[in-house]
């Protein structure tokens, strides 16, 4: 049956709607409050709104509640407790308090947190994030929360991204105060994040160790189609496939999740969910719960949900894109372009800040998005090369060009174009050439960040995003506050920063070799792998951006390089370990086995009649035993590497030899196992081929 959908959407949301019906005027005023400004709430306010909570919560068929929050594993956590409390004549009422509401105490000593568990207590709380609303899930009040040692670190992806919004609000303001804004009262960047992610067979994935352990393939040859005819493109969605999908959107919206498009992506089995935008400590919360309702919901229909950036070779890899723009509290767009003079001084202004802060950040931008399993996609001309460069399409461009040279814009009206004084040229919205290749596109109204993996949480590539824009409204602020005439001073501003800026500004095919050669050129980075962008992390340059906005302090951001770098050698030492063990325990068994077959055949068929012609069973044996002592040896030798690794060497020089000594073994020992794949009969290779996974899904 299909569901009502205005009825059940934010059904099981503890929303506004929720709270301006049950809430008393006065406490329903104070939590909007709270909500806008980020204003505390005191501790009786809380009681009533945990009480309000909890009876909406178990009206709802709510039994637990738990504090839900987002370590540094880059998925969710949360520890259920019960409403349960004993009451004097033996039975049990429901209760939940508002120092419950407020805070947690999970025990956090077995989360990642880089340097910081050995300089503070392993003890961890949680506290109440009031600006992303609680939410029924499985029986369980969720109460988003920010996760921090007792030192006040923040050890999560929620407190950081909660301070960037902050300080961009705070920059944004000034700059529009700038502008005669004066009844703005607050900022707010607003994210859309498009999910790719793959489904296969349930059964087939069980029976891959590879999928299992690590969520992607590392053995599988080509089958004789891929994704070359593009037939899978936008084609028509499978009924199992649709049965997921329509369960999703359901439990989706049920959550407040504005999930809009499904549609197929460009490989066999691949698809995309697109959410309608939001504020981005709001979008990011959904895509972790919607990437988590995707697994969830997929094994309800026989499937699995992959979300790793690369789950086969061959075809397109996932990812996310980041669909990203500022709103101010009256809703207004900044990244709108307006139809007045002035609007379009301010949109030039804003569009300026984003330039300067993608050429500035290059390296935190690449940084943001740096994983295992995004390094596959990475500049391998299906996703965005990891060289980052910024679209603005021919029109804005030239616009901001003639602004640089002070050139007539308008040939036919000789008119110098001046910011402040003169409307805008028109140029056209939705560019339909739009760029697929760019890592940084604009969109018309909003910029495209187009590089972030598709397992990870938005919340690093938004932090960075956020925080290197309010570095370049900072300065801009700074200076225009300061100036004798706004006008000018802007103008020449604008002037400058695209002169400076304009060598990050790419319009063109960005997957091809020439791309990588001119952006040498204009000194742009290439910053191809994990272990090679990671330092810049931590460059000076990079720690001052922090510091300044407060985002992260020095521990804070120390801890998250070690955690990224130590994650990056634990997953490709986990993919490694793996190999070697579906090597000798399944595959070369199955190669050995099917040459003795072979053998075998070969024997009565010489024994039959000399003279027959054997050359099949005599080439392929010769073949498959070079093959699996080929295969044999470079086990070995991977094995032995690994052995090898310096267990004294700090986390860099760790991912560095996973990177340059490990990676390559690997890559070999495939190579070998796929051309043994392909003379292995069919029945007795001992996985699901990449034909069954791909093309499985009836
Ligand atoms: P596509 O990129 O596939 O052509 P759209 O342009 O319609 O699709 O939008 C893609 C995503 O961008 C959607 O998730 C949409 O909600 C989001 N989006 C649209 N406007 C904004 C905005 N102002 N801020 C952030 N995201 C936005
Ligand atoms: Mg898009």
């Amino acid at each position: 049956m299909m569901p009502n959908v205005s009825e059940i959407f934010g059904s099981m949301v503890f929303n506004e709607t929720v709270m301006r019906q049950r809430l008393p005027k006065d406490v329903y005023k104070a939590m909007q409050k709270t909500i806008s400004d980020g204003k505390r709430l005191d501790i009786g306010l809380a009681n009533v709104i945990a009480n309000t909570m909890k009876d909406w919560a178990v009206e709802h068929g709510a039994t637990h509640y738990t504090h839900w929050f987002q370590p540094m594993t880059g998925i969710t956590a949360e520890k259920h407790d019960s409403f349960i409390s004993p009451s004097v004549d033996g039975n049990v009422i429901m209760e939940f308090s508002g120092k419950e509401l407020v805070q947690g105490e999970p025990d956090a000593s077995s989360f990642p947190s880089g340097g910081l568990r050995a300089t503070f207590e392993a003890r961890g709380y949680t506290a109440w994030d009031p600006t992303s609303y609680a939410f029924i899930k499985n029986n369980t009040l969720c109460i988003p929360t920010a996760f921090c040692s007792y030192g006040g670190e923040a050890l999560d992806k929620k407190t950081p991204l909660l301070r960037s919004m902050e300080a961009i609000n705070k920059q944004a303001l000034r700059v529009l105060k700038l502008f005669g804004n004066e009844r703005v009262t607050s900022v707010k960047t607003t994210v859309g994040p498009e999910q790719e992610y793959f489904l296969v067979e349930r059964e087939m994935f069980d029976k891959r160790p590879d999928l299992v352990y690590t969520g992607r393939t590392l053995f599988g040859a080509m089958p004789p189609k891929g994704q070359e005819m593009d037939d899978h493109y936008f084609g028509t969605i499978k009924t199992r496939v649709k049965g997921f999908m329509a369960e999703l959107d359901e439990e989706l919206w049920k959550l407040g999740i504005l999930a809009k498009t499904e549609h197929n992506e460009v490989a066999p089995a691949q698809h995309e969910l697109a959410p309608i935008f939001t504020t981005t400590n709001i979008a990011t919360d959904h895509n972790q719960l919607t990437m988590e309702l995707m697994q969830r919901i997929a094994k309800k229909h026989g499937l699995v949900c992959l979300l790793h950036e690369k789950p086969f070779e061959g075809v397109n890899g996932s990812g996310k894109h980041n669909n990203w723009s500022l709103s101010t509290n009256e809703g207004t767009n900044l990244l709108e372009p307006g139809d007045t003079p002035h609007e379009n001084a301010q949109f030039l202004t804003f569009i300026c800040a984003v330039l300067k802060a993608v050429d500035d950040y290059q390296d935190l931008l690449r940084v943001s998005v740096a994983s295992a399993g995004n390094d596959h996609r990475l500049g391998a001309n299906e996703a965005p090369p990891a060289i980052i460069s910024m679209f603005l399409g021919e029109e804005l461009t030239e616009i901001l060009e003639s602004l640089e040279n002070n050139e007539n814009y308008d040939a036919k009206e000789k008119s110098l174009l001046k910011v402040g004084v003169h409307v805008l040229p028109r140029f056209a919205k939705d560019a339909t050439d739009r760029n697929r290749t760019s890592p940084f596109a604009f969109t018309g109204n909003k910029f495209e960040f187009r590089s972030l993996g598709s397992t990870a949480s938005i919340s690093g590539p938004n932090v960075v995003l956020n925080t290197a824009v309010a570095e370049s409204l900072k300065a801009f602020a700074d200076e225009l506050e300061n100036a004798e005439d706004f006008s000018t001073a802007l103008h020449e501003l604008i002037r400058r920063t695209v002169k400076d800026h304009k060598k990050i500004i790419f319009n063109g095919n960005g997957y091809g070799d020439e791309w990588v050669k001119e952006a040498e050129k204009r000194g742009l980075l290439n910053l191809k792998t994990t272990p090679e962008c990671l330092p810049c992390y931590i460059s000076e340059k990079n720690r001052k951006l922090f510091a300044e906005h407060k985002i992260y302090t020095e521990t804070e951001l120390n801890s998250r390089y070690e955690i990224k770098l130590e994650s990056y050698s634990k997953t490709i030492n986990i993919e490694a370990l793996t190999m070697i063990d579906m090597v000798n325990k399944d595959i070369l068994p199955a190669i050995s086995a099917f040459t003795g077959n072979l053998a075998a055949a070969l024997n009565e068929k010489k024994a039959a009649c000399e003279a027959f012609d054997c050359a099949y069973e005599e080439d392929c044996i010769a073949e498959l035993s070079a093959l699996a002592a080929d295969i044999h040896t470079k086990t070995y030798d991977l094995k032995k590497t690994l052995g090898d690794i310096d267990k004294n060497a700090d986390v860099l020089k760790t991912a560095e030899y996973y990177c340059n000594k490990i990676i390559p073994k690997m890559q070999v020992l495939r190579e070998a196992v796929d051309s043994a794949e392909q003379l292995t009969e069919r029945n007795m290779w001992p996985y699901p081929s990449y034909g069954d996974l791909m093309f499985g899904v009836k």
